[in-house]
């Protein structure tokens, strides 16, 4: 059963088997918690737990994953049910032709510059919301990183979640509730998504990653999301790659990307590893003076890291961060 596809979401889970199995589905919920902790994963197999063409599996409010419409959502086909993220908005955005030459090109580079879900994408949805079910079954409209809708986007949403059609449901989708506009929280019914075991980060990680690197560790550095183990896997590798010598930090610093939105991400990423290595020394350090240290060196870390959100050179910030766990006791790779 497709449901059980989704790891470490027990809780969220049962409670959408119920409503699917019982039939009252709500006109729209709000699916919050930590990035990459199965939030969008989920949202789709309740889609196909709600329009699954199979009677055994629909009478426990779960899909079978084989039917035509199991599969249709599987490959993102299905006519009743849209899945709205930066991807879909950057097809949107693409103006080529999508079989023509130098599409994925074009493609990648929209991609690349999306970070707000926008009004346009927001009206496409609805048109598509008020259109009959094709199949039959619900309609599900799905928008990822709902809390980058600004206020036009917002108020263009506002009136279709207030009371969707009978059969209609969206699912609003988002890391960062607190900073939504209340007008649309107060219209969604809240699911909280709670961050995963490291044992189940650890399983995702060696189910869907190829060739991982680190990935123990990278569980171990997750906070239970496995969108952040995935970076702490690759921050490992680049310090991995450059431990040796007195220019290690310069090293680390100089394999970061030439673009800058890349850079900083990967720094960001470096950073939050030594970040979870010192917190996690701190927790279990007996000595309250040694502890006290540590929490210094952990706040002066965290300063770090919010200054390569605002510094120009995000390699800059890193190399003088590393060069300062010279004399910091941590050990990031045991
Ligand atoms: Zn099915």
């Amino acid at each position: 059963m497709p449901f059980a596809d989704v790891l470490g979401q027990e809780k969220a889970v049962s409670y959408l088997k119920g409503l699917a199995a019982g039939g009252k589905v709500p006109g729209a919920m709000l699916f919050f918690g930590e990035e990459g902790v199965g939030k969008a994963k989920t949202a789709l197999e309740f889609a196909k737990a709600l329009n699954c063409m199979d009677p055994a599996a629909r009478a426990q409010g779960d899909s079978c994953g084989v039917c035509q419409s199991c599969r249709a959502i599987s490959q993102g086909t299905h006519p009743d049910v849209v899945f709205a993220d930066f991807l879909y908005q950057a097809r949107l955005e693409v103006k080529k032709d999508f079989s023509s030459k130098g599409y994925e090109e074009e493609l990648e580079k929209e991609l690349a510059k999306q970070q707000h879900i926008n009004v346009d994408t927001i009206r496409d949805v609805t048109a598509k919301s008020q259109q009959k079910a094709v199949a039959g079954g619900w309609k599900v409209l799905i928008i990822d990183a709902a809390q980058t809708m600004q206020a036009a986007a917002a108020n263009a949403l506002l009136k279709f979640i207030e009371e969707p059609p009978y059969k209609t449901l969206w699912i609003l989708i988002t890391s960062k509730r607190a900073t939504m506009l209340k007008t649309i929280l107060s219209r969604c019914q809240p699911l909280a998504f709670a961050p995963l075991g490291e044992e189940t980060v650890k399983q995702i990680l060696t189910a869907t990653q190829q060739d991982i690197a680190y990935a123990d560790l990278a569980a171990k550095y997750s906070g239970g999301s496995v969108a952040r183990a995935v970076k702490a896997s690759q921050a490992l590798e680049l310090l991995s790659s450059a431990q040796q010598g007195p220019g290690w930090p310069c090293a680390v610093a100089g394999a970061l990307s030439r673009t800058l939105a890349v850079s900083r991400v990967e720094a960001q990423s470096v950073l939050d590893v030594v970040l979870a290595a010192l917190h996690g020394a701190w927790v279990t350090e007996p000595d309250p003076q040694k502890a006290s240290l540590m929490r210094r060196d952990l706040k002066k870390f965290e300063d770090y890291k919010r200054a390569i959100t605002r510094n120009v050179s995000p390699a800059l910030v890193l190399e003088t961060a590393l060069m300062s766990l010279d004399g910091i006791n941590v050990k990031i790779f045991d």
